[in-house]
């Protein structure tokens, strides 16, 4: 499954994967670890160190113009997973093309923080390294990119984080500090056994990093600590601390950390490259920044948020109301006719339903669906196949109690005999699912190196938009609906139906409440629009 798509919004690779082909015609040195695989694709190994040097040096010197020399015996950086994290940072500082001075903990054989920072943004940085080799290799690198005037590499002894490396300077104020810590507290946690799961698969590409660099006492959770330990001390000296994260479980008791120090402004963020997860933590002592908001929060939320809809042009409107008015609706109200016809096929459908207070000149109901009785007989067996091949991590328990018997059909049967009923094609993907997912092929070009590797979830089935009456709703049922207190229990899914106007149209929204799987209300909503415009085009 491939993260590509939710990689930050400025990453040069988001959507435009490094063309392996075109590379290889042009580096030498990279073609000799470029294979053709039988499909005829360019591919490499990432299972070897060298192959993953090589695309590293390449792609530097392609899409920065960068020269570097990295040993294999220590970490090789990934460049997409390193720009996610430049481009974070100049979120955090406003220093897109900006100069802004910061600090690199743990700056690498590569120094490939500051080479970046530099060569995109123009910053200045203070590397700092404990690893002899890495020191001399970073000092190289920066020398014979001509970037001295930007970057200083200072070697520091391995107990001090920022305190010694400042203790020269005590009146710059930096604009942020960065840091790839040591994710590993032991061999076993490098070795991708680690607490989480210990039947995790094998890491799809190799961990090159050295001993120091990829271990420290305690694992990263104790690295960062030390550094807000430092930060306490600094406060102002620097407008914002930030670390990567190897493991998502470090970031709770880093923020309660931070929390219980009273550090006023902190934020996290993950970033996804290939098939790797990493997270990041940022906090500041100063009131006037700017804090982004963590983009996980914000993608769950929308995606909770965004209604489906349906639009009823005005003359549609116009031919509803009439029927409405032909079943006993005296309301001149178009919008409240055509709830009375939406009322009428969920009555049908047997989908419990109730109004709820709502915004003037608006019409809302809360709906429980308890079976689906919206699909006929043969588009159930194909939606039922649908899930099987497209969710193969789909719990079964779901796929049966969606599927309820056939017997429950006929009604439903009958209006369903024509193509523009098809429900199947209008069934959104679900996030991250899909095996077919085209952008696998971006999974093998772009892995990271360390070992601990995160699959993004799904989409949340049960994720609430927070709807307002949607907890209390079932003890409110109407008492002419079918259904037992005991039974309701058992819902399908919950949303809330809206009907509103859209200048002289009519808009129907429906939005998720909760409930197993939110393709039902997809179903649900393309049977209402369906039933509606047929009614129209009949009349
Ligand atoms: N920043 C590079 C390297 C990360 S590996 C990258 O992202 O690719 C972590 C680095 O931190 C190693 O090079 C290790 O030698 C260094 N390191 C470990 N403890 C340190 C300390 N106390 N101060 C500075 N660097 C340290």
């Amino acid at each position: 499954m491939s993260l590509n798509k939710s990689m930050h919004p400025r990453n040069r690779y988001k959507d435009k994967p490094p063309d392996f082909a075109y590379l290889a015609s042009k580096y030498p040195e990279f073609q000799e670890h470029v294979h053709t695989n039988l499909s005829g694709r360019a591919i490499v190994n990432f299972k070897e160190p060298e192959a993953v040097r090589a695309l590293t040096c390449t792609l530097l010197k392609e899409d920065f113009g960068l020269s570097i020399e990295i040993p294999l015996e220590r970490l090789i950086p990934t460049v997409p997973l390193r720009l996610n994290y430049i481009h974070w940072v100049e979120d955090l500082v406003d220093g897109q093309k900006q100069p802004r001075r910061g600090i690199d903990i743990g700056t690498g054989a590569s120094c490939i923080y500051p080479l970046l920072g530099a060569t995109m943004n123009g910053w200045f940085f203070l590397a700092t390294e404990v690893d002899d080799i890495c020191f001399d290799y970073a000092t190289r690198n920066v020398e014979q990119n001509h970037l001295s005037d930007l970057v200083k590499v200072v070697k520091v002894p391995q107990k001090t984080l920022l305190m010694d490396a400042l203790k020269e300077e005590t009146e710059i104020v930096y604009d942020f500090c960065m840091c790839n810590p040591p994710f590993f507290a032991n061999q076993l946690e490098a070795k991708g056994v680690n607490s989480r799961n210990a039947r995790r698969p094998p890491p799809s590409s190799v961990n090159t990093g050295g001993v120091t660099e990829i271990m420290a006492e305690g694992g990263e959770l104790e690295f960062v600590k030390r550094i807000i330990h430092d930060s306490l001390q600094l406060k102002k000296r620097l407008r914002w601390y930030s670390c990567m994260l190897g493991k998502k479980c470090s970031l709770t008791p880093l923020k309660e950390e931070l929390r219980k120090q009273g550090v006023p402004k902190v934020t996290h963020t993950e970033f996804c490259q290939g098939r790797t997860m990493r997270w990041a933590l940022a906090w500041s002592f100063y009131d006037d920044v700017i804090v982004p908001s963590p983009p996980s929060k914000k993608r769950k939320l929308d995606r909770a948020r965004k209604p489906l809809s349906f639009t009823l042009p005005h003359v549609a409107v116009k031919e509803l109301q009439a029927k409405a008015r032909a079943l006993g609706c005296t309301s001149r109200h178009p919008l409240k006719a055509i709830t009375t016809l939406v009322e009428k096929t969920l009555t049908d459908l047997r989908v419990l339903h109730k109004h709820v207070p709502c915004r003037e000149h608006e019409q809302s109901l809360l709906l429980t669906a308890m079976e689906n009785t919206w699909l006929h007989g043969r588009q159930k067996r194909r939606e039922q196949m649908r899930q099987l091949r497209e969710l193969p991590r789909a719990d079964h328990n779901t796929a049966a109690t969606t599927m309820p018997s056939l017997t429950q059909d006929t009604q439903v049967d009958a209006a369903q005999k024509s193509d523009d009923l098809e429900v199947t094609a209008e069934l959104p993907s679900v996030e991250g699912r899909k095996v077919t997912d085209i952008a696998d092929e971006v999974d093998q070009k772009l892995p990271e190196q360390v070992a601990d590797v995160e699959t993004k979830p799904g989409c949340d089935p049960a994720g609430t938009c927070g709807q307002k009456d949607a907890s209390d709703a079932t003890s409110e049922m109407s008492s002419k609906q079918p259904a037992s207190p005991l039974s309701v229990e058992r819902f399908l899914f919950k949303c809330l139906l809206n009907v509103l106007h859209e200048e002289s149209d009519a808009v129907i929204e429906m939005h998720w409440v909760e409930g197993q799987n939110k393709d039902l209300m997809n179903q649900l909503c393309t049977f209402l629009r369906n039933t509606l415009l047929k009614a129209v085009s009949k009349s």
